[in-house]
Formats: C-alpha cells, structure tokens, sequence
C-alpha cells in the first residue's frame, strides 16, 4: 500500500515519511486511532516506504520487488499479527494469513466486527494467544529474508491481554533492524507496560469532507447521498461503508 492510496492524514504521512528519510525511526511504535481512520493502511503504507529499494520523495515507489510483495501482503519480512479464533491452543495468526490478506486489501479501513465476519466468528471470542505471542518472539528473533528491515504490524493488541507481557522485552529491546508497529483503537486497553515502551503516533478520525469526497468517487454517490452518510459515519470509514451496504445504494462497478 502507498500512501497517496490512503485519505487524509497529510500531517502523519510527511511525519512518517521524515522519521525515514532522517533515519530515526522509532522500533517500536503505537499506531493509535479510531475504527475506520485509515491507521492501519497507513502502517502497512510506512513499512512498505521504510524497505522501498526506490523511495521517492514522499511515497514508496510501488514498482520495486520489495513494494510489489508489500503491496500484496506477501513480503518474506512483513509480519502480521492480528486478534483470530484459536480453534487449538497451538494455533496462531498465520493460520488465517490468507483470509487477513484478502480482508484487508479488499477493505484497508476494516473494524473488528468486519474481521469477525470473515472468519465466521458467530460469536466466538478472538484474541491474540501465548502462541501467537510466541510465535511472534521466534519470527523476529531470525535474521531478515531479504529486506534491510524486518517489520512486524499488530492490529488491535487491546486483545492481547496479558499474553503481551511475554512481548515486553521484544518491544524494549528487539533486534537490530526491526521495526514493531501497534495499530490499536483503544488506549485504555492496552497493557500500560507496553504503552511506556511504545512511541506514541496519534492518528486522528478522518473529516466529514474526506470521507464525502472518497464515497462519491468510489462509489458514485450524489453530493448529497455522500455528505449525509459522511455526516453518519462521523469520520469511520467502515461505518460508512456499512451504511452504504444498509441502504443498499452501492453501485457495483
Ligand atoms: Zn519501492
């Protein structure tokens, strides 16, 4: 993902794009906005400038063998960790790396009750378990595939309960090279030891006009039809979409 890909959030994007090109980037960092702004897609979008092999200016170049992989979520050096059903105890993220893929490229602003959706979850519990946690140690603890950087993304550790101590030295002290993003929504959730070791990166609701503009040109709503969902969704990319479905005026292209 690029990150002229993504809406809004002009401020982050050049605050990322600098921590890069002035060569501080911070190990460990938490990714912290509501459902629906846009925060993972802009993780997924730093990692993918951050191992970029033509970075332009202020965007990945989408063209290199490390953004081709990036873009399809299949880098050798990308980790993904997310809440999933652990049907054996044994069981981690991986197991559904197909379905996450899939989820996320075909909706980047997904909610946790769209993950929930993908995975049948009816009304089993997801979280992120000592396996995954584990799995996750030995994952980085190896030397990167291919890339300069090896990146591990966590989607919502608020369900990582307190597995995540076991992440603690991970996060303080990780191996040279890598980079561990937490994309969270809820702060209060989160175990506060993982909190003090994370740099903070605030990731504000999208504006009612952003969400208006995208909605109609992707899909082709009126002025008015889009600013009223917009004006709905307050800023949730996902809730809009959810309105759309509801009512049920998407036009399939
Ligand atoms: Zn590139």
């Amino acid at each position: 993902m690029q990150f002229k890909e993504i809406i809004g959030h002009k401020d982050i994007k050049e605050h990322l794009v600098r921590t890069v090109q002035e060569n501080r980037v911070s190990h460990a960092q938490l990714f912290l906005g509501p459902e629906g702004s846009g925060s993972l897609a802009l993780a997924y979008a730093y990692a993918q400038f951050l191992n970029c092999e033509n970075r332009q200016l202020t965007d990945s170049c989408g063209e290199c063998p490390s953004c081709r992989k990036y873009s399809k979520l299949i880098h050798p050096d990308l980790h993904m960790s997310y809440p999933f059903i652990a049907k054996h105890k044994e069981d981690t993220a991986t197991d559904y790396a197909d379905s996450w893929r899939k989820s996320f490229l075909s909706n980047p602003y997904m909610g946790l009750e769209y993950w929930r959706n993908q995975l049948d979850a009816d009304n089993k519990q997801v979280n992120i378990n000592i396996a995954e946690a584990h799995g996750i140690i030995k994952k980085l603890s190896l030397k990167s595939f291919e890339a300069e950087y090896k990146v591990l993304i966590m989607w919502l550790p608020e369900y990582l309960d307190t597995q995540g101590n076991a992440l603690l030295k991970l996060i303080e002290e990780p191996p040279e090279k890598t980079l561990f993003i937490l994309v969270a929504e809820n702060q209060d959730k989160i175990l506060n030891t993982i909190i003090s070791r994370t740099q903070l990166v605030k990731i504000k609701k999208l504006d009612h006009m952003e969400v208006a503009q995208h909605l109609k040109s992707v899909y082709h709503l009126s002025d008015q039809e889009s600013a009223e969902i917009a004006f709905i969704a307050d800023g949730n990319l996902q809730e809009a979409m959810n309105q759309i479905l509801r009512k049920q005026i998407i036009i399939l292209a």
